[in-house]
């Protein structure tokens, strides 16, 4: 659940901020391993409630043994729960994925579609999975709202709202469209290594003095 603030942040603050996170984190990368679309889109299926680094050490043995929309396709729904077990929830992503691969393969001709609104069409493919594919896959400009972003965007007090589709366009509104890929990528770093769920680093976080959140503790002393 995102924290209330109580201030709306200025363009000056918002622009020391977006330029702060940018050059701390110039050098992220996205945290799933992928070759091409299909691959990007099938791991962050399955990295939903699952930590990036789990998610790569399933897919190296699932795309070794079937890396197209048609090879998964032929496998049994037990046998792609065996491989993704230790990803979590397996069974709904097993379904999701083997339904995916079926439509893909009939409508899509084995590609992964390019347009959000038939990204979401796939079964297991929310929001945020579809613009994380657009931006990460595509090159498309989309900001994928997870955990992170909603979190430490709540936070700083980029967005006033606890819905991520809210908050998508609120960081939309603030963000330059070329940079919003990357200021996924940013915020979800910051939110990894600084800015976390339980006691965030606030001390040595390098946007404190712009942070709503931060300034609000101050304030309450
Ligand atoms: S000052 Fe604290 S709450 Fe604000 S972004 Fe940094 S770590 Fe997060």
């Amino acid at each position: 659940m995102a924290e209330k603030v109580s201030q709306k942040m200025d363009s000056e603050k918002i622009e020391r901020v977006i330029e702060k996170l940018r050059n701390v984190y110039i050098d992220a990368k996205p945290g799933l391993n992928y070759k091409n679309p299909f691959e990007l889109l099938i791991s962050t299926i399955l990295s939903a409630q699952c930590t990036d680094a789990r998610v790569n050490k399933v897919t190296v043995v699932l795309f070794e043994k079937a890396r197209t929309p048609q090879e998964i396709s032929l496998m049994s729904e037990s046998e792609l729960s065996d491989i993704i077990k230790s990803c979590g929830l397996y069974r709904m992503k097993s379904k999701n994925i083997l339904a995916t691969c079926n439509l893909l393969v009939y409508d899509y001709d084995g590609n992964v579609p390019k347009t959000r609104i038939e990204l979401m069409k796939l079964p297991g493919v929310g929001r945020k999975t579809a613009n994380v594919v657009l931006s990460h896959a595509f090159g498309k400009p989309a900001i994928a709202v997870d955990t992170h972003v909603q979190r430490v965007s709540s936070r700083i007090g980029l967005s006033d709202s606890a819905i991520p589709q809210k908050t998508e366009m609120q960081l939309m509104e603030k963000i330059e469209e070329k940079d919003w890929g990357d200021a996924h990528l940013w915020l979800i770093n910051h939110g990894r290594k600084i800015c976390t769920a339980r006691k965030p680093k606030c001390d040595i976080c390098p946007i404190n003095k712009d942070c709503l959140y931060f300034n609000n503790q101050l304030n309450a002393k």
